[in-house]
């Protein structure tokens, strides 16, 4: 059966994920450099996992999110954002000795961005088996792993309990490997990846990480491998070329909506909440796909990362907007 990743009768939880929260702090113009003094915008709520579930939480799920901020202010201003959101904010921690996570983007004149981040050594590098809530634990339906998350060993090792606790009471996983290549040169980080993979229901890659977790050679190849390791859903991004769904039986692949890229940060993640969320909601996989792809192009129109999650009701505004312009 295709269509039953989700189905968890008499079960509905919250959708929770685990990891880095930070601030974004941006360049305003194209080509700026931060070998020189220039003009930057922020603070942005910011952090892959976080900008999942504020989508997560916009679309209507009920979710809460395990992670780490400093006693300052930017820890203040995610907190506060993804509550008012909608978020669970319980499994958030105030760590009194670190400072909130942060990172610098300047953009390329081709668009492409440069970060330096400040992760590591933040808040977020604190989080380990102790920030993990049972009761957070128990209620939790659906956990999601987003790759760039997985930065010290200690997080890992809370992911993995994260996941077999999850699985265990029958619940599901999925992962967003958004991953470096330099990430897979670490033999520990190429065995996390594995791990996580064997427990994956849904897996959400970028187009060139779908090779990077396989043997095969062709993306078909890898695909079919993927999907023979028990995954049972996997929705390809592939940016301005939309995205492609597969499970082994059915295939489908949809068109980007045609709009203006402002700023590409938060694209995937916003993708990845609402599919997700529509699909724990029981939509259909065409319908969450749509939803999915208009989030994804909703959110490079904003600038900011977390600055494009968006309601249903704004995604099919976005969407009957989008439709009207490519026939006019
Ligand atoms: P990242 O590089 O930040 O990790 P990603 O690879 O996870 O991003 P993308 O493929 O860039 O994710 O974007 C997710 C989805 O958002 C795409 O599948 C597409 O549907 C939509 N999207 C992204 N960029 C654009 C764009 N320029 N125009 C229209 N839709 C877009
Ligand atoms: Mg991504």
């Amino acid at each position: 059966m295709a269509d039953t990743a989700f189905h968890q009768p008499g079960k509905p939880g919250y959708i929770l994920t685990m990891g880095e929260i930070l601030v974004e702090i941006m360049a305003t113009e194209r080509g700026q450099s931060f070998r020189e003094p220039g003009t930057l915008i922020g603070p942005y709520a910011s952090g892959a996992p976080a900008i999942f579930i504020d989508q997560v939480a916009k679309v209507g799920s009920p979710c809460a999110m395990i992670g780490c901020v400093g006693d300052d202010d930017f820890g203040v201003l995610n907190v506060e954002r993804l509550r008012v959101d909608g978020v669970n904010v319980s499994g958030i921690s105030v760590i009194k000795t670190a400072t909130t996570g942060s990172a610098f983007v300047t953009y390329r004149e081709d668009g492409d961005r440069d970060f330096i981040y400040n992760i590591a050594n933040s808040a977020s590098g604190h989080l380990s088996v102790g920030n993990i809530r049972d009761d957070l634990l128990r209620q939790c339906s659906h956990f999601h792993v987003m790759g760039s998350s997985l930065f010290s060993f200690r997080i890992i090792e809370a992911m993995k309990k994260v996941i077999e606790t999850v699985k265990g009471h029958g619940g599901t996983v999925s992962f967003d490997p958004n991953i470096r290549k330099e990430m897979l040169r670490i033999p520990e980080m190429r065995e996390a990846l594995d791990f996580i993979l064997d427990y994956t229901d849904v897996f959400l890659p970028s187009g060139h990480e779908v090779m990077l977790l396989a043997s095969a050679s062709s993306e078909r190849g890898a695909i079919e491998e993927i999907l023979k390791r028990g995954v049972r859903e996997i929705v390809i991004k592939r940016g301005k070329d939309g995205c492609s769904y597969y499970d082994g039986s059915a295939e489908h692949d949809l068109p980007a909506l045609r709009v203006d890229e402002i700023d590409p940060t938060g694209a995937g993640d916003c993708f990845g909440g609402t599919y997700i969320a529509c699909r724990a909601q029981g939509f259909a996989i065409e319908r969450a796909l749509t939803y999915a792809c208009a989030a994804g192009a909703r959110a490079v129109t904003q600038r900011g990362p977390m600055e494009g999650t968006a309601t249903l009701a704004e995604l099919d505004d976005f969407i009957s907007h989008a439709s009207e312009q490519s026939h006019g």
